[in-house]
């Protein structure tokens, strides 16, 4: 059987174009003992792909080049040659970017959609509510009352953040790339305020007029210029989550900024990075209130679902230019499911 997959044809400098990858057909071998045949059906995009582009030591490794991509993957069972899955169950897992593959069985897992739609594995139920979750809940540890900033607002991780910090009774303003995102934010989300910060020409100002009693928990998922803004504001012992650096991942030299370490130091603040897949330990209780939260209806989710296998690239592009709203997601299939 022939598939068609998605490569690494070369390493980008700066913003990833449509150079740096590579369609190409590969014919897949006989399934063995303990393998299953899988349909992808919803690929997700995430901004940590950036950097696996990069030849470059970090947390997970880099992306080889002529090799395929990787990522979440929800796939349908095509043929199964092992015990665990049968024909037409749905399953995820790290799988390559191909229409068509083989996997052990010991890399996927099976998945519910019967509970929630299947899509929302790759996120609000996936990678990114649990990453909104550990970051927000165990680093965050916020409290009635307090005042919670967060960048990236409208993107799968920020719009669940918000979500939470309301369940906790806090008060909740987001940073955000578009005045149609900040209308959701508010209007449909919850968001006690929004702040376009494509548009507003004062940052720290504007930050400062929208948190009159400060900052207690600044959710960093962009860093750069916004959060060098947020920080001058934060609050004696505030924390900051810093979950995602996105504003710098295109960059080709190193940025320099202001120096924070004063603020942080004279406020105690506690600044925390932290990598969603060191803290497994936390996964049954963050999926169980995050499912809880579903369907008590206090937890909403949106994803941007573009069609088609060959739109990844473009959806990964789309990260960047802000084109998502909520999980940005791939769909090999015109059906839901
Ligand atoms: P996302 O927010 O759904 O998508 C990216 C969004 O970032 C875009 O829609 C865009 O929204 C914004 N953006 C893009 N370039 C920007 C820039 N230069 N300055 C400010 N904002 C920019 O992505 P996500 O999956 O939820 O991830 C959010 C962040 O968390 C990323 O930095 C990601 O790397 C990180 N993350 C970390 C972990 C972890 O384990 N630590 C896990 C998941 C994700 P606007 O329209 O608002 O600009």
């Amino acid at each position: 059987m022939t598939t068609r997959q998605i490569v690494l044809a070369s390493r980008p400098v700066g913003l990833p174009t449509k150079e740096n990858f590579r369609f190409e057909h590969i014919e897949l071998p006989e399934l063995i003992e303990g393998q299953v045949l899988l349909k992808g059906i919803y690929y997700s995009v995430d901004p940590y792909m950036r950097g696996r582009m990069n030849d470059a030591k970090s947390y997970v490794p880099p992306f080889q080049l002529n090799e395929p991509f990787t990522g979440g993957v929800i796939a349908r069972v095509m043929d199964s040659k092992c015990d665990s899955f049968i024909t037409d169950d749905y399953v995820m897992g790290s799988l390559p970017w191909r229409e068509i593959c083989i996997a052990n069985e010991t890399e996927i897992h099976p998945i519910d959609a019967t509970i929630a739609p299947a899509s929302y594995y790759l996120g609000v139920l996936g990678m990114t509510g649990l990453t909104a979750y550990i970051g927000l809940v165990h680093i965050g540890k916020p409290k009635a009352g307090e005042t919670v900033v967060v960048s990236g607002a409208a993107g799968a991780v920020g719009i669940v953040v918000g979500q939470i910090a309301k369940i906790y009774g806090c008060r909740v303003v987001g940073i955000t790339g578009s005045d149609k995102k900040a209308d959701v934010l508010r209007e449909e989300y919850g968001f006690d305020a929004v702040i376009n910060y494509k548009t507003t020409a004062d940052l720290e100002k504007t930050i400062g007029e929208n948190c009159p009693d400060g900052v207690d928990i600044y959710f960093d998922n962009v860093g750069g210029e916004i959060s060098d803004a947020v920080i001058r504001h934060m609050n004696f012992h505030s924390r900051i989550p810093l979950c995602g650096q996105i504003a710098l991942y295109n960059d080709t030299a190193r940025s320099t900024g202001p120096r924070l370490q004063p603020i942080l130091l004279t406020k105690s603040i506690l600044m925390q990075g932290f990598i969603v897949s060191n803290y497994q330990r936390l996964f049954p209780e963050a999926t169980e209130h995050l499912s809880q939260w579903i369907k008590e209806g206090n937890l909403k989710f949106t994803e941007t679902v573009i069609h088609g296998f060959d739109q990844l690239p473009a959806a990964l592009f789309g990260l960047f230019g802000g084109e998502n709203i909520g999980k940005m997601i791939v769909a090999a299939t015109d059906k839901d499911i």
